[in-house]
């Protein structure tokens, strides 16, 4: 209650949009993630690694745009980039160059991905790789995992069915549970069309994957010609061609988003040249916004120029570095909170790991959770409401020393509640 009461003091701007915002949006917002109580700090600004909110108070941004803001507020290149597209001009109703050579360098960098589509969102993207998978298939029911997150009408709860948002039949399994999947894969066979899952649940409180869990979604769905969709809109930045290169694990389809086209919205979905082939005209996929210029424009230069494999690489290790030195101070205080994640992205856990599947919160991880955010929030720290980091690429040693630092002060000042 302190701790929320220090925010309220030092937000009064951001508390008055947020009353002005609700009257015109539900809930004051437009992005239910950004929503949290008592009110959302809203931000003016960013540059670099660093925003700064409506009350003038400067933050070290460490929530990266939920990953989408890799390449931070004001990479010089991607806004030339922009600036140029935009000088050809918006709205051409064409194809073009740009797209094509975005396309290229996916293909050349995804392993499973023979052919590519590009969409305005991640959720558009996993939409159309469902329906790809349904078409190619001609079965229906799409196997998901509790926790998941493929975009806002593909949510699955940790309990109850099916998502309430789309018309799929869906049939959930447990994250990490290599048995019980296998069996409900052999079980649904002849009406799975998909098995969709993120190789790291990123929402679901970045909890990895564990290979052989993976390997087995691999060959069971081989076996029953069900097509294996990853989604790495989230892990796409674990490595050059994402964590199927990574692992050595090659779906059928993947689909891609967020930092992709340098912060510009932005989806894809790709795969084998016998599934993907089926948009040659058999099937349908239209969307104004699929190649508008700037997010093209700004794709080519990010993936081509920025984000290579050796900087992906570079990235990572920075991620592993900075989780180990993270948690080495928290064992070291005796406490359970950790992080989880792998590479470039963790998430605050207020249980004992290693967590191989999300589970319902208690009240007290609830509580723990929020009060980590606001006092993170307080040393000039800006996270994920839920705790999740997502490095981008400016955030340098001297940032991953403040977090240290941060890190180590909440736990010491809250050590009687870890
Ligand atoms: N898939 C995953 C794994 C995501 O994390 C997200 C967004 O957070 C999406 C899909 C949806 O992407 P978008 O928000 O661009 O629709």
């Amino acid at each position: 209650a302190e701790a929320r009461e220090a925010y309220v003091a030092a937000h009064p701007a951001s508390q008055a949009l947020h009353e002005r915002a609700r009257q015109v949006m539900p809930g004051g917002n437009t992005r239910s993630v950004l929503m949290y109580s008592p009110f959302p700090t809203a931000m003016e600004k960013g540059e670099g690694c660093h925003l700064r909110d409506v009350d003038g108070r400067d933050y070290l941004d460490l929530c990266g745009e939920y990953t989408a803001g890799l390449f931070g507020h004001s990479e010089q290149r991607i806004h030339d980039a922009v600036r140029e597209a935009l000088g050809r001009g918006l709205n051409l109703a064409a194809v073009g160059a740009a797209e094509t050579s975005l396309a290229g360098l996916i293909c050349g960098r995804f392993p499973s991905v023979e052919l590519v589509r590009f969409t305005n969102s991640g959720t558009e993207a996993n939409l159309m790789a469902l329906t790809a998978a349904r078409a190619f298939t001609g079965r229906d029911a799409v196997l998901a995992f509790r926790g998941g997150y493929h975009g806002g009408v593909l949510l699955f709860p940790l309990s109850g069915t099916n998502p309430a948002t789309v018309p799929f039949p869906f049939v959930m399994a447990d994250y990490n549970d290599v048995e019980g999947t296998v069996a409900l894969i052999r079980e649904h066979a002849d009406r799975l069309a998909a098995v969709i899952i993120e190789p790291m649940l990123g929402s679901g409180g970045c909890i990895p994957a564990r290979p052989d869990f993976l390997a087995a979604l691999r060959q069971a769905t081989t076996e029953a010609g069900i097509v294996l969709i990853f989604d790495e809109v989230m892990t796409s930045r674990m490595s050059g061609g994402g964590m199927q290169a990574r692992l050595g694990i090659t779906p059928d389809l993947t689909t891609l988003g967020k930092y992709m086209a340098g912060g510009m919205s932005f989806g894809a979905f790709g795969g084998s040249a016998d599934i993907m082939g089926l948009f040659d005209g058999r099937i349908a996929h239209a969307g104004t916004f699929n190649n508008n210029v700037l997010s093209m424009a700004a794709g080519n230069v990010a993936l081509g120029k920025i984000f290579t494999p050796e900087v992906a690489e570079t990235l990572f290790a920075r991620g592993e570095a900075m989780r180990a030195r993270l948690n080495g101070i928290l064992t070291g205080m005796g406490t359970t909170m950790h992080f989880s994640g792998i590479g470039s992205m963790a998430t605050a856990q207020f249980r004992a790991g290693p967590i191989e599947r999300p589970e319902p919160p208690t009240a007290e991880e609830e509580a723990l959770r929020e009060l980590f955010f606001f006092d993170i929030l307080a040393s000039g720290i800006y996270l994920a409401r839920r705790g999740m980091i997502a490095l981008s690429l400016p955030v340098g040693e001297a940032e991953l020393d403040r977090l240290a630092a941060a890190v180590a002060d909440f736990a010491e000042a809250r050590a009687a509640l870890l």
